[in-house]
């Protein structure tokens, strides 16, 4: 069943998401503040908008609370990602992804509801041990 996706932060973590979840037949709505990074998803991202995420009036506008499932990508910005995932929360949106830095950072997330806290370096190095010691084929 197709899905809406909300994308929040475009770096090559936010991009790589949207565009699996379009090759995978699914909407996405990327959203970041860097126009440039909005080029990079022309061709993968069903809409695409400049804004701040930590902007209310503007997610709002966009009419994000009407999607089930966000991802917040925004990297270095800390404060922005805490923020812009309170806001998500505030508006009762049901699955809200976040990309964490680091063990704080973690903390805060789950503190104020995140559904799911994402550690890409972590969880990807995980995955590629496993595979190292597993007999089954890589899938990638
Ligand atoms: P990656 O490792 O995935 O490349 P990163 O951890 O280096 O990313 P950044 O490049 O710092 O992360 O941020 C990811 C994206 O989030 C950037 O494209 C940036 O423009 C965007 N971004 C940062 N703050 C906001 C904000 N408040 N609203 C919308 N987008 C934002």
């Amino acid at each position: 069943m197709k899905k809406q996706f909300v994308i929040i932060g475009l770096g090559r973590f936010g991009v790589s998401v949207c565009s699996e979840l379009h090759e995978l037949g699914h909407e996405v709505m990327a959203i970041d503040m860097n126009e440039d990074k909005l080029n990079e998803v022309t061709d993968v991202a069903t809409h695409s908008a400049i804004a701040d995420g930590t902007d209310e009036k503007s997610l709002r506008g966009l009419g994000v609370r009407n999607f089930d499932h966000v991802i917040v990508a925004i990297g270095d910005n800390i404060q922005a990602s805490i923020l812009c995932t309170l806001l998500l929360k505030e508006m009762d949106i049901p699955d809200v992804w976040v990309k964490a830095q680091n063990y704080y950072h973690h903390k805060v997330l789950d503190k104020i509801g995140a559904d799911h806290i994402i550690h890409p370096e972590h969880d990807m190095g995980h995955r590629i041990a496993q595979h190292l010691v597993s007999d089954k084929v890589l899938d990638y």
